[in-house]
Parts: C-alpha cells; sequence; structure tokens
C-alpha cells in the first residue's frame, strides 16, 4: 500500500558537508562555545551580507535580541515600541530586561510595521515623557519592512532600530541584505527557518565595539583578568563550535535555499491565485523576499479554516499567521496603536508548507486538495 508522508511547513534541509564540520569539530575536540566553526560561521555570516558587518553567533535569535537590548542600554521601566504581528520571541526579551513593550500594527503592502503607526506612537509617548527606548522591527516570512520610512522616523526622534531578521536572511531591501538595515540585526538558525543550526542565532551590527560588546557579555561578561571577574551582569549565550558546524554547512547552500523558497511561492500562485478569495503578499518595487514561508489571505476566517483542516486531514501541516502580540493573554495590559491590519490577517490568513525539501509532488498535491474545496 502507498503511503503517504506527512509533509511538515518547514522542516531542516542540510546541504551535505555540515557532518564535516561537526567531524572536525570532534576530532580537533573543540566541543565548546568557541573554537574554528564559530570563526568560520561568523566570517561565513559576515562574507554574506557584505562589508562593514559584525556577526556573533550565539545560542538563539532570541537571546541575539536580548543582547541588542542590553547593549542599547534597555532597562528596567524603559517603553520599547515592538511589531504587534510577529513571533513572541521578538517581544519577549523587552520583559526580561524589566522594560515594557508598546505594539505597533502593521501596513498591508509588507504586512509589517506601519510607519505611520510609528510615528502617531512615538509623539504620543513623548508627550507623556515617555521616549521609547528602542523599536523593534521585524521582516516577517521573510518580507522586508518599509526600511527607509522607518529609519527616517527613528533617525528623527533619535531612536535605534532593532532589526529582527530572524525569518529574513537572504531577502534585500533595494539590493541591501536583511539584517544589516539598521543599527542592530538578528537572525535565527532554529530548526524551522531558512537555515538552521538545530537551534542558534546571530547578533549582527556596523559598529565593532557592538559586536565585542555582545560577545563579552553572552560568555558570562569575563573582565580581563586571570581569575573570575566581573563588572556587568553576564549571559551564557554563546554558540557552540559543534553547531556552528552545521551553520558553516549551511552557509554554503543559503542561496540554493533561498530559490527553492521562492519556487515553491511562484508555484503556490501559479495554481492558486485565480481565485478571487484567496491573495498573495505581493513584493513591492525594490523588495526581494526570501518566501520563507508562503502565505495566503483568504476572504474569510471560516474559508481559511476549511483549507486548513482539509490540509490536516491528509497530515500536511498549515498554521494561522501569527496571533498578534497586542491580542496574546501574556501582552493583555501592554499599550499598543492598531489599526486592523493584523487581526485581520490573523483571522483569515494561512501559510502554507514551505520547506526547501519539498518535491513537486507533494506541492502539487497541496494545491490539488486546495483547489477542489467548494467553497473556493
Ligand atoms: C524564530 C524567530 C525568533 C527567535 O529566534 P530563535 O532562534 O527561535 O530564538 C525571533 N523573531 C522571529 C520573527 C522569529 O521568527
Amino acid at each position: 500500500m502507498l503511503t503517504k508522508t506527512k509533509i511538515y511547513l518547514s522542516s531542516p534541509h542540510m546541504g551535505g558537508s555540515e557532518q564535516k564540520y561537526v567531524a572536525e569539530a570532534f576530532n580537533t575536540n573543540w566541543i565548546a562555545p568557541l573554537g574554528p566553526n564559530v570563526d568560520g560561521f561568523e566570517k561565513d555570516i559576515e562574507n554574506y551580507l557584505g562589508e562593514q558587518v559584525h556577526a556573533a553567533v550565539l545560542s538563539s535569535g532570541t537571546a541575539a535580541i536580548h543582547l541588542a537590548l542590553e547593549v542599547l542600554g534597555v532597562s528596567k521601566g524603559d517603553e520599547v515600541l515592538c511589531q504587534s504581528f510577529t513571533f513572541s520571541a521578538s517581544a519577549n526579551p523587552i520583559l526580561y530586561q524589566g522594560a515594557t513593550p508598546v505594539f505597533i500594527d502593521s501596513e498591508p503592502e509588507t504586512w509589517n510595521m506601519s510607519p505611520e503607526l510609528l510615528e502617531i506612537a512615538i509623539k504620543d509617548r513623548i508627550e507623556k515623557y515617555k521616549k521609547p527606548k528602542a523599536i523593534i522591527a521585524v521582516h516577517l516570512y521573510g518580507m522586508p519592512y518599509k526600511s527607509r520610512e522607518i529609519n527616517a522616523i527613528a533617525k528623527k526622534y533619535e531612536i535605534p532600530v532593532v532589526e529582527d531578521s530572524a525569518e529574513a536572511l537572504g531577502s534585500t531591501y533595494f539590493g541591501k541584505p536583511c539584517g544589516t538595515l539598521s543599527d542592530i540585526g538578528i537572525l535565527s538558525f532554529n530548526g524551522n527557518k531558512i537555515i538552521t543550526t538545530s537551534g542558534g542565532g546571530a547578533f549582527i551590527a556596523a559598529n565593532e565595539a557592538y559586536k565585542k560588546r555582545a560577545i563579552y557579555l553572552s560568555t558570562q561578561a569575563r573582565d580581563n583578568a586571570p581569575h573570575y571577574q566581573h563588572s556587568s551582569v553576564g549571559f551564557n549565550y554563546r554558540m557552540s563550535n559543534v553547531l556552528a558546524g552545521i551553520g558553516r554547512g549551511q552557509m554554503e547552500v543559503l542561496d540554493d535555499r533561498v530559490a527553492a523558497r521562492r519556487k515553491n511561492h511562484e508555484f503556490y500562485k501559479e495554481q492558486l491565485s485565480h481565485f478571487d478569495n484567496i491573495e498573495f503578499l505581493e513584493e513591492p518595487e525594490g523588495f526581494y523576499s526570501n518566501r520563507w514561508l508562503t502565505c495566503i489571505k483568504t476572504s474569510s476566517y471560516e474559508l481559511r479554516e476549511e483549507i486548513r483542516s482539509v490540509l490536516l486531514k491528509e497530515d500536511i501541516e498549515s498554521r494561522p499567521l501569527w496571533k498578534p502580540m497586542h491580542m496574546q493573554p501574556v501582552f493583555e495590559n501592554c499599550l499598543h496603536f492598531t489599526n486592523g491590519t493584523s487581526e485581520d490577517l490573523f483571522s483569515k490568513g494561512l501559510c502554507l508548507p514551505s520547506g526547501s525539501n519539498l518535491d513537486i509532488k507533494d506541492l502539487k498535491r497541496i494545491t490539488y486538495l486546495i483547489s477542489k474545496i467548494p467553497q473556493l
């Protein structure tokens, strides 16, 4: 009997040379949060992102956001403006710092932070003597946010921007790589991301002093002394040399992974965009998305749920778009500036299987099942 295998939303996809780098770590006994793979992986990322980029690899993307806030001096009682339409890891580090998130809704062209609402929020907070200490903007699903507009507002009010590029390695904005568009960028190498080290992340900055500070903080903040001397609170956030070996192998195939995910997106669009009640997120001029996940916006919650359940019955994983942070119980009491965009996307949007290891048979099966839904 023919058994169909489960199709995942986004699963790891090894390139081939990861094990060689991992074996090197074992053969040379660099089984520690430092070593040649850590240095090599950082070099690979820096080469990929371009000149004057400094990268520190860490245990997770969340750790990178936490250190970004720490480096920018966010502390107890401060307010931080954060995109509401995102994964909770964008916002949780604000709470780790004892600071308070203020959530900003999205605009419909990129589904990311609305520059308009951002400025309204900044003015409001300044009026109330609560000038925000930082802005966290997110390139969600790989689509760049409106960086020029956001940066212009940030500059006008002199507030630094943390660029959550966890989902957007390989995306570019007017030719410039996501992760390098603001003061500090972060990447994630979690298992579901475009490349993975099983778990991991990176802190990215043009300012080399920021990188040094991030590494110092991520390795328990040891001062320069023969004994253990500490003048700051440190963290244990450095990436292991074993996992960095996976990262080196993955960097060799990153361009292929972007191409494969973009191809998935094209296929879905070809097969499904003629349905009036399914919409795709288009790239505005100058925006280049890695299409980490292909997302559709349907015409109703009911239709979205119908598609999701039809796929689920066939053991195909799909997922509603991120539930906005301002709707999450954990952030219930947080101030937010909203316009309905993210709530609408949350109720009608769906992420389709998007792994770079999907084959054409998988994609055909998925689009066939969707096409047969009578409500379309
Ligand atoms: C995955 C993700 C993170 C967190 O990265 P981890 O490596 O899983 O800690 C942060 N922000 C966004 C938008 C993400 O998708």
